[in-house]
């Protein structure tokens, strides 16, 4: 198909993220990618410096990630997860625990960032109604935040921002805290937290969880905050029993200086969502860790 067709095509009947079929801003045709450039159809080449919406941590067409994949493709490419399981799976379970805290020993693979923290929000429920505390269905977290664009992650997402508001009545209503204001380098001002403090005082019988990315709010404007608004997050959550996700589907493997936003703050989560650079832009995979006390709460 000559570039004016495939166009055409695209225009008439290709959903774009976030814009309308039809839209009238343009789309560009790549033909392929290398490092850190997309080459366009007309041999034009762009830098991407959003490496695919913070995908591509390796650049693209890596060479050790395309033999990675190649000779996996050969051997299998993929077999469910339900009473199977294979090799590559555990290595990279392993890994996982490698490389991060050591409480989080528990993984859940997902096929995205959003069904991640769908099984994120899940597990916390799961985990209340084990301990007798089914009441505790709702999550408190703070504006400003993305989760995804899954129902149960659009509903602890901005409720004013992008297009959640679209669907605020087919949402659960969580629970929402002001955004950090104090800055990563600024000194910490105790009033940051005030609010947070008491929304949870408020509603603690309600909450299962509270959800938060770390250090830095992503699609929020690349809002950093304090590493003692965390800090003092997950004493808040274990004064009144509520567990602590940590979305790091943005901010894990490397993006804020550190491997994971976290270690910033040094705090530890009770459940923590991956995805994005998991798999270096070469597929959509997400994982969820827990701890082993989770895990066998909700199994039990
Ligand atoms: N959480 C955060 C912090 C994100 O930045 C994103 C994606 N931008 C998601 C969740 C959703 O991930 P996915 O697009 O893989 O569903």
């Amino acid at each position: 198909m000559e570039p004016d067709e495939l166009l055409s095509f695209d225009r008439n009947h290709l959903w774009h993220p976030y814009t309308a079929i039809g839209a009238e801003e343009p789309v560009y045709p790549v033909v392929s990618a290398r490092g850190v450039r997309l080459t366009l159809a007309d041999g034009r080449e762009l830098i991407d410096g959003m490496a695919s919406w913070w995908c591509a941590i390796h650049g693209y067409n890596h060479p050790a990630l395309n033999e990675a994949m190649n000779q996996q493709i050969t051997n299998m490419s993929h077999v469910m997860f339900g009473g199977l399981t294979h090799e590559p799976a555990i290595k990279l379970g392993k890994l996982l625990l490698e490389i991060t805290p050591e409480p989080l020993q528990a993984i859940f693979y997902a096929d995205s960032g959003s069904v991640s923290v769908e099984a994120a929000l899940k597990m916390a429920v799961q985990y209340q109604q084990a301990r007798g505390n089914s009441q505790r269905s709702r999550f408190l977290t703070v504006r400003g935040g993305y989760h995804g664009d899954t129902t149960g992650a659009m509903s602890v997402s901005d409720p004013e921002n992008g297009m959640h508001q679209l669907f605020r009545d087919m949402l659960h209503e969580q629970i929402y805290a002001p955004r950090p204001v104090c800055r990563f380098h600024e000194p910490w001002d105790q009033n940051d937290f005030n609010a947070m403090e008491d929304l949870m005082e408020t509603h603690q019988h309600e909450i299962a969880a509270i959800i938060i990315e770390p250090i830095a709010q992503g699609a929020g404007g690349m809002w950093f905050y304090h590493p003692e608004y965390l800090r003092q997050l997950r004493q808040l959550c274990d004064r009144h029993h509520v567990l602590m996700i940590f979305d790091e589907i943005a901010t894990g493997f490397g993006r804020t200086g550190e491997l994971f936003a976290m270690q910033h703050a040094d705090v530890v989560p009770d459940i923590l969502c991956l995805g994005k650079a998991l798999t270096g832009g070469t597929m959509t995979m997400a994982a969820v860790m827990t701890t082993m006390n989770v895990a066998q709460t909700i199994n039990q």
